[in-house]
């Protein structure tokens, strides 16, 4: 029990956190080059927070959050997704009342109680962005933009972008007063989710994973049929913005988000070679959710993408990460002199910037040079009685294994040369 991490859960050990790294660095970059600037929410919220912002009707609130009641007796859950808090940072910080739009991204982990599997896991973490304060539908395809170029970015190639409207509360009463009657004969057939479903949130059930309920549901009036004039307006700009992008898409009209502050534009990427759990991306706008969450009415979008997702479709396509530096330098020491004077030189070097390191095992001079190899040390030194004494000592390349002899008060300068 104690040696094992709970289900679903995994250890970035150090021979892979580079990737992770490099996965969160390259998005900050990206975002940064769309004006998005980073915010970090806490880990846990009040758990009203995630009932209100996610929805009563969701999976992930009814069965899949970390809840506790903490020692002051707050109902508390631990983030199982990133844009609820950011919304309640938006309001609480009063973030509307800077000039708009507001663009902001999160890197974070999220919790979710649901069965492990290969891209599934219980503790996992999102990349995302939420753009605050515009209606236009530019916005919607600058969003889609960011997580096209970090895709293009990492190299990955073959993703598919779905893209979909699923009105506003205008047109969707209407649709979900002819999918109702469509929906009522064939309610005793449904699942029983589906059936909780029909009044709760009747167009979630085109969502419905079942096949008995996919076989019954082949003719579904679909929203992208009844659209009021202004969203479909608004989805033709999207589609002319993602063409000038040099975007392709499908269009699905499948993606749907069943809450009423979700609007228009609704989008997943898909990977078809991480097997079924295929979505890397998922977003859309929710234009009354700020306004749910007690804040003064403002339109949003966003999306977010799993990290080991990601780091899964980066694998499964064998795109390669940099690998990270070795350090630049090792110093093989002799006796123990030597060892004393190393302690300092190595503070030094340090001090400026330059990644450095000794054997703290008390090894051989060979088995120390092994070890500067397994560091990816790019030189060494070694020092000794006499190299201290006349104040020289030979530094290796250890790529081309060429020696040259300098004066070690030098160093840090032949260093700075070579480097
Ligand atoms: P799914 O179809 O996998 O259930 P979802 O609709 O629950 O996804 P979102 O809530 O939109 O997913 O989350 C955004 C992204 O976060 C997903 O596209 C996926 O990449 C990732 N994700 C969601 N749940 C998990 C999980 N349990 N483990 C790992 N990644 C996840
Ligand atoms: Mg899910």
């Amino acid at each position: 029990m104690l040696t094992k991490a709970p289900r679903g859960t995994k250890d970035v050990l150090p021979s892979e956190v580079y990737k992770w790294r490099y996965v969160e660095n390259l998005f900050r970059e990206v975002c940064d080059h769309f004006g998005y600037k980073e915010i970090r929410t806490p880990i846990f919220e009040h758990t009203e927070l995630f009932k209100r912002g996610v929805g009563e009707t969701t999976d992930i609130v009814q069965k899949e959050m970390y809840s506790f009641e903490d020692n002051g007796k707050r109902e508390i859950t631990l983030k199982p997704e990133g844009t609820a808090p950011v919304v309640r940072a938006f309001i609480e910080n009063k973030l509307y009342a800077d000039t708009q739009p507001t663009k902001l991204f999160y890197i974070t982990p999220c919790f979710r109680y649901e069965r492990p599997q290969a891209g599934r896991l219980r503790a996992f973490h999102q990349l995302g962005v939420e753009a605050f304060g515009s209606n236009h539908p530019s916005i919607d395809a600058e969003v889609i933009g960011i997580a096209m170029v970090f895709y293009e970015r990492l190299g990955i190639k073959n993703l598919e972008l779905r893209i979909n409207s699923i009105g506003c509360p205008h047109c969707r009463k209407k649709y979900n007063d002819i999918l109702k009657d469509y929906l009522k004969e064939k309610l005793p057939n449904l699942c029983n989710t589906c059936k909780d479903r029909y009044e709760r949130n009747p167009m979630r059930i085109i969502d419905c994973k079942v096949e008995s309920c996919k076989n019954e549901l082949t003719n579904i009036p679909l929203m992208l049929d009844y659209l009021c004039d202004e969203c479909k307006e608004d989805f033709e700009i999207l589609k002319e913005s993602l063409s000038a992008m040099g975007l392709e898409y499908v269009i699905d009209p499948n993606i749907v988000r069943g809450l009423d502050y979700y609007r228009k534009t609704a989008f997943e990427i898909v990977s078809h070679n991480i097997g079924a759990q295929g979505t890397v991306c998922g977003g859309g706008r929710y234009d009354g959710l700020v306004e749910e969450l007690g804040g003064p009415h403002t339109p949003g979008i966003g999306f977010g993408m799993g990290i080991e997702r990601l780091l899964l479709t980066l694998e499964n396509n064998e795109i390669p990460i940099p690998s990270p530096k070795g350090l630049d330098i090792f110093i093989v020491s002799i006796g123990e002199r030597a060892e004393k004077e190393a302690i300092g030189i190595l503070q030094n070097l340090r001090r400026e910037g330059i990644s450095a390191d000794k054997d703290y095992l008390s090894r051989s001079i060979k088995a120390q040079f092994k070890y500067a190899n397994k560091c990816n040390a790019s030189y060494t030194i070694v020092l000794g009685d006499d190299e201290l004494n006349q104040d020289m000592v030979s530094l290796k390349n250890m790529n081309t294994s060429e020696q040259t002899t300098i004066k070690l008060s030098n160093l840090l300068d032949e260093l700075r040369n070579r480097l």
